[in-house]
């Protein structure tokens, strides 16, 4: 008999999402607008604190792109790029015309290097280009260094859109990731810490540049009775459906925030004593993650055993892993973009293993895991 499967990250309910549905259904706002899609909005600025405007919208990836529409790139444009990051990160450079330059990570937070930024930013300059914004990733819930990378894209003044699609709940400083950003933006898809099955948002300190995010969303309608367009729209809005599912997640947040850290513990405890492996974890008390995936490394130096052999040992016992997310200056389809840097992230890449983080792994499932990792490294 196949044991049950264990995921990496999956969905996890709270109780009154279905309630928030119901009501949608019961009222007939089975639309893209709705109180939920107001209440949901109203959740994210409450718990984000610092007078933030969000706008729900139906994907991360659609925030992102919005994101730099707003921020005025156009085709032709260069945009800097975290490289160690998913590859919705950068995918909205390209759907713009614009394209992607890549910069490498640095080892306490795995996220952009603030001296290879003011590198690629002086090349870039010297041969004739400034570049447009600055994407930065929270990469796997960790704060990026966010005083370096604001102090080069101030100093340039270059704007930042902060990824917090990973992030939310995270800490720097005290204060919330995902308001960082000249605009920043967050995710709710399916695997994120929480979901509303798809979903996104973008943030920002401006009431003007929330309701143009909101305009662009909804087909860049202007003021008329009858359909009249001056600029490019898009269909991004979240439907009031998805925001009830989000209203109920809210209610859970910092308890799937808490119960993702305290997975981190688990496995620091276990590799307290196993000496070639590092959990990935906050370099010093200025960074509070929220452990979305909770990582390790192994150091080649120290074992012969690979994170691979480790990622298929777990594979037959029926629980997933993943490598770390393969840098985007390594991926065939950004193999011509500029980039920055050593071999940071690719080096991580090749050592790294994210292992099961979900908030809804329960005692059983943890002895499991904890008996292939027994079995691996005794
Ligand atoms: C998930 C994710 C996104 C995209 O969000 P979607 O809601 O899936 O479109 C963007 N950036 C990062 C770093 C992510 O992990």
């Amino acid at each position: 008999m196949t044991k049950t499967k264990i995921w990496l990250s999956s969905p996890h309910m709270g109780g009154n999402e279905q309630r928030y549905v119901k009501e949608a259904f019961d009222t007939n706002w089975v639309a893209p607008l709705g109180p939920n899609v107001t209440g949901f909005e109203q959740d994210l600025e409450r718990f984000l604190g610092d007078d933030v405007q969000v706008a729900a919208l139906s994907s991360g990836t659609g925030a992102i792109h919005l994101g730099l529409v707003l921020l005025g790139v156009q085709s032709g444009d260069e945009v800097i790029c975290q490289s160690f990051t998913f590859s919705a990160s950068a995918n909205p450079i390209v759907y713009l015309g614009a394209t992607p330059v890549f910069i490498d990570s640095e080892t306490d937070t795995w996220n952009m290097c603030p001296v290879a930024l003011e590198a690629a930013i002086k090349d870039r300059m010297a041969k004739g280009k400034k570049p447009k914004a600055i994407i930065a990733v929270h990469l796997y819930g960790m704060p990026f260094q966010v005083d370096a990378i604001k102090a080069v894209a101030n100093r340039y003044e270059i704007p930042v859109l902060e990824d917090s699609a990973e992030a939310l709940g995270s800490r720097y400083k005290g204060k919330m990731c995902g308001t960082f950003g000249a605009i920043s933006v967050l995710s709710f898809n399916g695997n994120k810490i929480i979901t509303t099955s798809g979903g996104g948002a973008l943030v920002t300190h401006s009431k003007v540049i929330k309701e143009k995010a909101v305009f662009l969303a909804t087909q860049a309608r202007d003021q008329a009775p009858h359909y009249q367009h001056s600029e490019i729209g898009y269909n991004y809005r979240l439907s009031n459906i998805s925001a009830g599912i989000g209203r109920g997640q809210m209610e859970v947040l910092q308890d799937h925030v808490n119960l993702r850290r305290a997975m981190h513990n688990f496995y620091q405890h276990f590799f307290a004593s196993v000496e070639a492996a590092v959990v990935f974890s906050e370099p010093n008390a200025d960074y509070y993650s929220n452990h979305w995936l909770s990582c390790i490394t192994l150091a080649s130096e120290k074992t012969s055993k690979t994170s691979e052999a480790l990622r298929l040992a777990f594979e037959s016992e029926n629980i997933e892993t993943r490598p770390l997310w393969k840098p985007m200056h390594l991926q065939p389809v950004f193999a011509s973009c500029p980039y920055y840097g050593e071999n940071t992230a690719e080096a991580l890449f090749n050592k790294g293993l994210c292992l099961p983080s979900g908030s809804n792994l329960t005692d059983s499932d943890r002895n499991r895991i904890g008996d292939v990792l027994y079995q691996f490294f005794k």
